[in-house]
């Protein structure tokens, strides 16, 4: 019953060349998958595809956003307002690549779950270990103490907007997907962690996989009970990779 999304992440990759290729490339193909679409592009680009994904469905978003709402002397920063305005409807929130290079903590990273939700937003909440942590046994605690982190500081209502993505460090950029295996179990465990506090919402969350998801291992990582899409990297940035990772949905 939960919907399968496939959501792309250009991460600080594209141009305006690039992105009026993916859009034209997918107005003329989108209808062949049966999946949700989502891109997620750079800020400056979010108008122009914008306007080059009008009519096809294809969902739209941004890859951060300040952690206030109201608009004033913040630098530098984008709120979701603006977004929103721009033609967003999703953000991601708390990648890795946020929080280890960014300084993106727990407190932060629910900070922003909050201000997208209040601006409409749905927020696709990035949680991970490292490989570190995973070889230390850790994986499990890592998550946990993520995903618990989100339930103490938002909103009931707004973790109900949320969509999880589970991006273990290791398998992101790396060429090294989680095996389906691996993916699942972690889905489910994760599955599992929002059932102590919320049996319904554990059961409508959508939980996307992400890290060196490509056309050749989709389909085997959603046979997956527990995973309802991916969130996609470097094979997002080409619409015919995107698209055929959409078309091993189920
Ligand atoms: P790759 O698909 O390039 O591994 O990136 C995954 C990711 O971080 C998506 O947010």
């Amino acid at each position: 019953s939960r919907r399968t999304l496939i959501a792309g992440n250009w991460k600080m990759n594209g141009s305006a060349a690039a992105v009026d290729a993916f859009a034209s490339a997918i107005a003329a193909d989108a209808g062949s998958t049966d999946a949700d679409l989502l891109v997620c592009v750079p800020f400056v680009y979010i108008e122009r595809m914008a306007r080059g994904l009008a009519g096809t469905g294809v969902a739209l978003g941004a890859q951060n956003l300040a952690d206030v709402g109201e608009p004033g002397a913040y630098t530098g920063e984008v709120n979701g307002a603006m977004l929103r305005e721009s033609g967003c409807t999703h953000v991601i929130v708390g990648h890795s690549e946020r929080r280890a290079m960014y300084g993106e903590t727990d407190s932060v990273v629910a900070a922003k779950l909050e201000a997208a939700v209040a601006a409409g937003l749905v927020p696709v909440v990035c949680v991970g270990e490292t490989l570190a942590e995973r070889e230390a046994d850790r994986a499990e605690a890592v998550l946990s103490a993520q995903v618990d982190a989100l339930f103490e500081q938002c909103r009931p209502e707004s973790l109900a907007r949320m969509v999880l993505a589970y991006e273990p460090v290791w398998a992101i950029g790396t060429g090294r997907s989680a095996s389906p295996e691996q993916a699942q179990a972690i889905h489910a465990f994760l599955r599992g962690r929002i059932a102590q506090q919320d049996a319904t919402l554990a059961n409508s969350m959508q939980l996307l996989y992400g890290g060196s998801v490509k056309p050749d291992n989709a389909a085997a990582l959603f046979a997956g009970a527990d995973v309802d899409g991916a969130l996609v990297g470097g094979a997002s940035l080409k619409a015919d990779s995107f698209l055929d990772i959409a078309r091993a949905a189920p």
